[in-house]
């Protein structure tokens, strides 16, 4: 039997590992202001914030869900894939998530060539806003923008310069959603589809695809999520409770960069139970 776990559950934060603000530590104490005590680090294509994160934790006397957001690609759309308590060391997932940063690097300086077209804008001025080797996307662009005055926040440059619509759009490699999948449920952790009923251009993959992805072990969807649409979440809720799946909520909080607030959604103690029960890949750490 796992120990208890802690109170309001919050399973989709980032750091400055990613695109977030702030360090994990912070972020971590950032949920636990808000009421949040379980935790979940969720940095793209990355784990190197679970040390500090699960640590901040531990001072807090949190429980810390080491955790991803795996980058993935249906035809046109961008697909997130939480993964939750796999192992960080499998040499399949280390090898993907290297490939899909390296790509992003290639990918950003190609975006920040377009807009160098039209805006005093240089790479120089995106690394500025990276720390250290940060999966580096559209979000430090965007705080570099801002830097130079272009734009006033993330908000502003996402709905207009960094919009596909406006063409200096680049995209960057990530695997198929049902390699990812597999990779992470691979790699002993449980799989959960992040945020997949937005409304516009990223809107909701075709329902056969997704009964692909429960067949290859997809463990659930994170329902409570501010760009879910409510028409999506019946859909999805429905899904999940013909196949039994997990499901979750969160606040998909990257610090300054977005309104989004910790605790804003919540995932239930029962659904953070069975996506611990499932995992093999390693364990929470608990206070
Ligand atoms: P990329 O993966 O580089 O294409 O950038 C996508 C990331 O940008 C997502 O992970 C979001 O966190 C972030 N993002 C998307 N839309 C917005 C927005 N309107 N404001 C701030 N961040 C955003
Ligand atoms: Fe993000
Ligand atoms: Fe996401
Ligand atoms: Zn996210």
């Amino acid at each position: 039997m796992a120990p208890h776990i802690a109170g309001p559950a919050d399973l989709h934060l980032h750091s400055n590992h990613s695109d977030g603000t702030q360090p994990p530590a912070e972020v971590v104490r950032q949920a636990h202001a808000h009421g949040v005590r379980t935790v979940a680090l969720t940095d793209h294509d990355r784990t190197t914030g679970w040390g500090e994160a699960g640590e901040a934790a531990t001072d807090l006397g949190m429980t810390f869900i080491p955790g991803m957001e795996l980058s993935a690609k249906h035809e046109w759309r961008s697909v997130h894939v939480l993964g939750y308590l796999f192992d960080p060391d499998d040499a399949a997932l280390v090898a993907e998530t290297d490939r899909i940063r390296g790509d992003r690097i290639g990918r950003a300086e190609r975006i920040v060539r377009n807009i160098g077209r039209d805006y005093d804008l240089l790479w120089e001025d995106v690394v500025a806003q990276t720390a250290g080797d940060a999966t580096v996307g559209r979000p430090h662009i965007a705080d570099a923008l801002v830097a130079r005055g272009i734009v006033r926040d993330r908000t502003e440059a996402f709905d207009g310069i960094l919009h596909p619509r406006e063409g200096y759009y680049e995209p960057h490699y990530a695997p198929d959603p049902l390699t990812a999948v597999r990779l992470i449920t691979d790699a002993g952790g449980v799989a959960i589809i992040a945020h997949p009923v937005t409304s516009g251009r990223d809107r909701m993959m075709p329902l056969p695809f997704i009964e692909r992805l429960i067949d290859a072990g997809l463990g659930g969807f994170e329902i409570d999520h501010r760009e879910n649409t409510a028409e999506g979440k019946r859909v999805l809720r429905e899904i999940a409770a013909r196949h039994d799946l997990i499901v979750t909520g969160s606040s998909d909080y990257h610090g300054a960069g977005k309104p989004n607030l910790p605790g804003e959604n919540t995932t239930s103690e029962e659904m953070v139970e069975r996506i611990v029960r499932r995992a093999t890949g390693t364990t929470p750490r608990y206070p």
